[in-house]
């Protein structure tokens, strides 16, 4: 049980003599709580929220905070504009553009710092109305963009104590000026839209300091500096004050490796990394390389994804490469293997499987091991894996295993389950292996599957003559409303009925499916599944979504 404020700022926390945080300041009101999670720039929290009597304690942090490698100097002015006509009408495209003056960005941001009226070093072009199908439902004929541009706080520092809207003259002109080039840009790109505009207005980055909490305008909080990685123990979540803890994008690193190194290299490079996600580079020099005994521990990573298919992976590589992340929840490997240990139907002696306490989830892409038996090991090492993706050929192969069957039963609640690979797959997903799956999976309470290799139930009209769905759009209103749908056997929808029945038994309560529905189906989900299934006398919701063809239940 709690509260929750809105236009709540908080203005200090209240730390008590034992050094321990026991609550915030919101309008003078004093808020008290067992702990304080603060979810804002982490350079704030310490510099203006940590009263004066404890400002000590968070020096340390604050000086690496604000050293010029981690302080965020780049800020984002904004510019929002309201445009007459809907999307196809304006022909908006959904993507995003970038405008940039030439291809040295170093050079160009330079100048700009240097001089504000130099060419802005970038632009960014989105409509956001263009992304949302539901956007003209709400507001027909409207559309909107926004347009952003990176701007220095040092050029507007000299306005940021004066009151928002009245920061005066020099400060509104230099906005317009600001905003004429940014129009310029936007209406070079999209000339169409020159008598379409019908609301125009820009920010800077003390705007952004108003209205959103941000440090400096930044957009993304601290830099991105290699030294980001280096600070790990200081971005954390942990604050030097007992029960006062930070989150948000400050405390979260993360990073995308292409690089032509080999990964204990890589491993080096990132000492502190979180999240980590590797493709080794296909023509990677370095493929002889073999990361024996090199290949750090990376104490801190939680998320992990390799792709790696220039050389083949033996189990011991694997095993090390499991050994060195301590601490990760996610991997997703996608990696050839000749090693028959994994591959090979052949008995063998596995060496020693390290326990994998904090894989939560396995993926599996393209190929599985043949030897069962023993890769189930590796799911008997990891007691809090939770969720399974895979297509439905591997999820079958994998359920004939008792050891697996009884492994994955107790462990599973959420169940992703793909297309097949080849589509000339032997088994593919249909109403005589719900039960089996249901009775299996009973933990699931959470299940996607992708039926897109059904076909959805044909629909009938009034004198029984059966029709396909696709011609349902040229009926005649009237003779269109009149129609009733059948399910079929073997359809899309009675496949759905069937889920729904056999997991409903026991523990679900998301459903998810893709693929080809009746257009009654799509037009009102809700509506059809309290006539079809046993979710009549039920509390829930469903939609479907036109563009991902894709069905949701929550019950
Ligand atoms: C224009 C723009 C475009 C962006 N585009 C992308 C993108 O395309 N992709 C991407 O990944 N990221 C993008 N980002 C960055 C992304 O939005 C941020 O990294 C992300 O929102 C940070 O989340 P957060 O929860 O840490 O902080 P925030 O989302 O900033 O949430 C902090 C909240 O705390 C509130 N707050 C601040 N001070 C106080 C206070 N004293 N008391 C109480 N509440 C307070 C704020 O009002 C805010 O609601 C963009 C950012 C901007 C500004």
């Amino acid at each position: 049980k709690g509260k929750a404020f809105v236009r709540a700022p908080v203005s200090s926390i209240l730390i008590n003599e034992a050094n321990k945080a026991i609550g915030v300041v919101v309008k003078g009101h004093c808020i008290f709580s067992k702990i304080v999670v603060s979810a804002i720039s982490s350079t704030i929290t310490y510099k203006y929220l940590i009263p004066q009597t404890h400002q000590h304690l968070v020096q340390s942090h604050l000086k690496i905070i604000e050293s010029p490698e981690l302080a965020s100097e780049t800020g984002y002015m904004s510019m929002f504009v309201g445009l007459q006509g809907d999307s196809d009408e304006l022909n908006l495209p959904k993507g995003n553009l970038w405008v940039c003056p030439s291809w040295n960005h170093d050079e160009n941001m330079k100048k700009f710092r240097n001089d504000y009226s130099a060419d802005f070093p970038a632009i960014f072009i989105s409509f956001a109305s263009a992304k949302d199908p539901t956007y003209h439902t709400t507001y027909p004929k409207k559309s909107v963009a926004s347009i952003i541009a990176l701007g220095f706080y040092e050029h507007v520092e000299d306005f940021k104590d004066k009151r928002v809207k009245h920061r005066g003259d020099a400060y509104n002109q230099l906005k317009d000026q600001w905003k004429e080039r940014m129009l310029e840009i936007f209406l070079k790109e999209f000339p169409n839209l020159k008598d379409k505009i019908v609301y125009v207005d820009n920010g800077t980055a003390i705007t952004n300091d108003f209205y959103l909490g941000t440090y400096h305008g930044a957009a993304c909080g601290l830099a991105h500096t290699p030294e980001r990685f280096r600070q790990v123990e200081i971005l954390s979540p942990i604050s030097p004050i007992k029960n006062l803890y930070l989150s948000g994008q400050d405390m979260l690193t993360c990073i995308n490796l292409r690089t032509r190194t080999n990964l204990p290299d890589r491993f080096h490079a990132v000492p502190n990394v979180q999240y980590l996600d590797i493709i080794v580079d296909e023509n990677n020099d370095s493929s002889e390389d073999s990361f024996g005994q090199n290949l750090p521990p990376l104490l801190h990573l939680t998320n992990f994804e390799l792709r790696s298919i220039t050389q083949p992976w033996t189990l011991e590589e694997l095993l090390l490469l499991f050994n060195q992340l301590p601490i990760v929840k996610n991997i997703a490997l996608y990696l050839v293997s000749y090693d028959r240990r994994l591959v090979e139907e052949e008995q063998c002696s596995l060496p020693h499987i390290p326990k994998l306490s904090r894989l939560q989830r396995v993926s599996f892409y393209r190929s599985m091991p043949s030897d069962l038996n023993h890769f189930s090991l590796v799911f008997h090492a990891a007691p809090n894996l939770v969720r399974l993706d895979l297509p439905f050929e591997f999820l079958w192969q994998l359920i004939e295993n008792q050891q697996i069957r009884h492994v994955l039963g107790q462990r599973i609640t959420s169940l992703f389950i793909h297309q097949n690979t080849m589509s000339s797959s032997s088994v593919a997903f249909n109403e005589e292996q719900v039960p089996i799956l249901a009775s299996t999976f009973f933990r699931v309470d959470v299940l996607f599957t992708d039926l897109t290799h059904l076909r959805n139930s044909p629909i009938t009209l009034p004198n029984d003559n059966i029709i396909e769905d696709s011609t349902v759009s040229n009926l005649p209103v009237d003779e269109c409303q009149q129609t009733n749908e059948v399910v079929s056997p073997g359809s899309s929808e009675s496949m759905v009925i069937c889920l729904l029945r056999e997991f409903k038994k026991h523990k679900l309560v998301g459903l998810g499916i893709r693929g080809q529905f009746c257009k009654i189906l799509k037009t009102n989900a809700k509506q059809w599944f309290q006539q079809n299934t046993i979710l009549s006398n039920q509390r829930f919701d469903a939609v479907f979504n036109d563009k991902l063809h894709q069905l949701l239940i929550w019950m």
